[in-house]
């Protein structure tokens, strides 16, 4: 079968948006062009997600690529949700679909992964990948994600997306109501908020790494103005460069919201929302092959420094296999006006960019 094209699957599948988990038609789709091209293929891997294999005769390692496949919902002014491609995941799997069309038959030890996983934009898509156990014999894990004009150039790749690790915490707080006229009887659960937002905002941490911790929501209202609340709730965004910091720093969020209440007599507690989104942790030695292909492949001038904003799903896979090699590149794609904007939009050309590193990559280390 002749070699797949990128910019036209992607065009095809940027009309068929799909949310995380109900990814029927987009996975039909993949399924079909890799029975066209005689890849072995599994479906419902972690729900709607396919896995293609391509088995090389020699031993050696097990090698993932890995695209993601899910589109995002917008409200439209009546309430109803229209689903669209704005985080260019309809070109990820476009790229892996060209990729493969070109390495079979060219895989000649070790075993190629090819996973189209579901539900990235919910971050639970590769917890449930891990769970159907594909990536409990991975040796080598490849990324890759569309880059937007604020990251790098149109053209252009970059070696590395580094990604912060990412959660939401809230902070409980539990007083004591009393009437306002008298509230040395109360235990005032806002005042324990306002000294926790504080402390919040006065956290230190090494200023040689990024991270932010904010607080973005304060629900400390009582059932009426005179009565002392006893019940509060505080929001935060915490986001650090790498897993030991965002430990760190949730270390003192625990200390902020327990002493911010023991200074007014009430109980704080914080609770992580969810399962905090690792941090990238790349194998350096994998991060200079890419580089190398990008050079070799692309051309010196094609070549962008490391990028590095939000959160990815696909940093679990290490987390939960600490031995793997993981590597996750960002292609320039000029995606205007930004990632998650409603009406994203880019040149699916830029897309084979991403492939011919996909390939040359992946040749070296299975060809
Ligand atoms: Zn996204
Ligand atoms: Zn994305």
């Amino acid at each position: 079968m002749a070699e797949l094209n990128a910019a036209s699957m992607r065009d095809e599948l940027h009309k068929i948006p799909e949310l995380g988990f109900e990814e029927f038609k987009t996975s039909d789709y993949v399924a079909n062009k890799l029975e066209n091209l005689g890849i072995e293929f599994v479906r419902g891997v972690g729900g709607t997600g396919v896995l293609g294999i391509i088995r090389g005769a020699e031993p050696g390692p097990v090698m993932l690529l890995r695209a993601d496949m899910d589109a995002l919902p917008f409200k439209n002014p009546d309430g109803s949700i229209e689903r669209v491609h704005a985080c260019g995941h309809d070109g990820h799997t476009a790229m892996l679909l060209a990729a493969a069309s070109r390495l079979v038959g060219k895989i000649r030890r070790g075993t190629l992964k090819l996973l189209f996983q579901p539900a990235e934009e919910t971050l639970r898509g590769a917890l449930c990948v891990i769970d159907s156990g594909v990536i409990d014999d991975v040796d080598i894990a490849l990324g890759l994600h569309v880059r937007p004009i604020q990251d790098i150039p149109a053209g252009t790749c970059c070696a590395a997306v580094q990604h912060v690790s990412s959660i939401f915490v809230k902070a409980h707080f539990t007083g004591r109501t009393a009437h306002a006229s008298r509230p040395h009887l109360g235990v005032n659960v806002a005042e324990a908020a306002a000294l926790f937002t504080n402390a919040v905002c006065a956290m230190k941490l090494n200023p040689n790494l990024s991270w932010s911790c904010k607080v973005t929501g304060i629900d400390a209202m009582s059932s009426a103005p005179n009565i002392i609340p006893d019940k509060a709730v505080v929001m935060i965004d915490a986001r650090a460069q790498t897993n030991a910091l965002m430990d760190e720093m949730l270390a003192k969020l625990e200390a902020a919201a327990k002493g911010a209440a023991a200074a007014v007599g009430a109980e704080g507690s914080i609770e992580v929302m969810g399962k905090v989104i690792p941090a990238a942790e790349y194998d350096d030695d994998l991060v200079e092959e890419v580089r190398t292909s990008i050079l070799e492949v692309l051309g010196p001038d094609k070549l962008a420094p490391n990028c590095a904003t939000g959160g990815e799903d696909f940093h679990f896979f290490k987390k939960h296999k600490p031995s793997i090699k993981a590597a996750y590149f960002g292609v320039g794609a000029g995606c205007a006006p930004g990632l998650h904007s409603r009406d994203m939009h880019f040149d699916s050309k830029w897309l084979q960019n991403g492939v011919d590193v996909l390939v040359d990559l992946t040749l070296k280390k299975l060809g």
